[in-house]
């Protein structure tokens, strides 16, 4: 098993604002800035720090109360190490750290560092024990490469410690959320979100033994439907099973509602059955189309033409994008109808219930090309057209080009419902599609 070089120092400090180039600044790991450097390096990095906070303009700030940061180090001696890995960031004396968290000018062990990291936050004996246990169960499995708790993940400028963070021998990286209080639509969203941009898979677990009480809360509701009614589970049975078979084993609970009632199954399951939940078992997924299972379902269920499904999916999707507008609005802008056309654009394949075959890319696009009430996405067609090889080939074709570049020429004459369109869907757009560009 690899584990990642631990530092030469313990840091309380691992995430911190680098200011140098925007007053604001930029979260950044302790670790990208200091394992790196240099014996000179460092040297240089410490004189700089000390400078710019001696002139009033930090380069480095605390992410919690956002005072002046200093760069200290242990000894070349005690350490070892000559360059950044001895270095650590620590407070700067201000009356503004001194109820900070993180503030602290002692060195500390790793564990003390751990208990002070998980301070201020509400973490009850059941959720340790399943988190330790879900750390425990994932060592084992010879399909994970490392796993780490608390461990900060930075994206957009935001900062999250996933429960536990997973690196699979893929190089895929799984955030395991133990949620044991249902969850706010909010939470949902946001964290949704903010791991589908740090493309980080997100998989929620629940706890098997409280499941009766807590799959008809509509926290766990928000986060079950759209996943299809499935839902994966921890309890000392599954770690008990984990270590039994030294890989890790969860419970998927598949829930269904039968008259005014939920009913569940849970079956013991392993990675496998967890990376193709996630859409990171299809050796031929396509790049350019996100595979989360929020994304899959409403792809999936268009591809079904199940509207319900979609719905639901579209909900959660849309919330986490940031994005106020209802299936209903979606359906009425031809969402629903143009998403499909977008992944055949990219994959060649048919992606909803039709007569077409499911290799007839240009006849798929031609004909959506041709419907009036579809004509203002042509712009947003043509983006992704150019997004990758293979899209511009088929967008390229004569038939479809004819026909691309006329329905450009009528948005530029009358632009404003395609602007609009643009404008409102662009964010579930770069969401589903995450590498057009911006
Ligand atoms: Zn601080």
């Amino acid at each position: 098993m690899l584990t990642p070089l631990p530092p030469a120092v313990p840091r309380l400090l691992d995430v911190v604002l680098d200011c140098r180039r925007f007053p604001d600044g930029d979260m950044a790991y302790a670790s990208s800035l200091l394992d790196p450097l240099d014996a000179p390096e460092l040297s240089k990095l410490r004189r700089t720090t000390t400078l710019s906070h001696v002139a009033q303009t930090p380069a480095f700030r605390c992410v919690s109360c956002n005072s002046p940061l200093l760069v200290r180090t242990e000894s070349v001696r005690s350490s070892r190490e000559l360059g950044g890995r001895r270095a650590r960031f620590y407070h700067a004396r201000n009356s503004r750290a001194v109820g900070c968290l993180f503030n602290t000018e002692e060195s500390m062990t790793p564990d003390a560092i751990n208990a002070r990291q998980f301070e201020g936050r509400q973490e009850g004996t059941r959720h340790k024990a399943l988190k330790a246990g879900l750390v425990d169960a994932l060592h084992g499995d010879a399909e994970v490469t490392s796993v780490a708790t608390e461990q900060p993940v930075i994206a957009n400028r935001r900062l999250r410690r996933p429960d536990v963070l997973a690196m699979l021998a893929s190089g895929e990286r799984i955030a395991f959320e133990v949620q044991l209080a249902s969850p706010q639509m909010a939470t949902i969203a946001g964290r949704t979100q903010f791991y589908a941009e740090a493309r980080i898979a997100l998989l929620w677990v629940m706890d098997e033994a409280r499941l009766n009480a807590s799959l008809p809360l509509q926290g766990f509701q928000d986060i079950y439907w759209p996943q299809g009614g499935t839902v994966f589970a921890l309890d000392d049975d599954a770690l008990a099973e984990s270590k039994k078979a030294g890989a890790m084993r969860l419970h998927r609970v598949t829930v269904t509602q039968v008259d005014n009632r939920l009913e569940w199954t849970s079956e013991l399951v392993g990675l496998d059955a967890v990376q193709a939940f996630l859409g990171l078992d299809e050796p031929d997924r396509h790049p350019s189309i996100a595979t989360d299972p929020l994304a899959r379902a409403l792809l999936d269920a268009l591809a079904r033409g199940d509207s319900r499904a979609a719905g639901a999916a579209f909900t959660l999707l849309a919330q986490s994008c940031g994005v106020k507008a209802n299936w209903y609005d979606a359906r009425q802008d031809g969402f629903d109808r143009i998403m499909p056309v977008l992944v055949t654009l990219l994959t060649g394949r048919k992606a909803a219930p039709s007569g077409y075959a499911d290799d007839a890319a240009a006849a798929i696009l031609n004909s959506a090309l041709e419907a009036p009430s579809l004509r203002d996405w042509s712009r947003v067609i043509a983006v992704v057209g150019n997004s990758t090889v293979e899209a511009a080939g088929r967008m390229a074709r004569r038939s479809t080009w004819d026909k691309v570049s006329r329905n450009l020429q009528a948005i530029g004459q009358v632009p404003r419902r395609a602007d609009a369109l643009e404008q409102r869907w662009r964010p579930v757009l770069r969401r589903l599609f995450p590498r057009l560009p911006d």
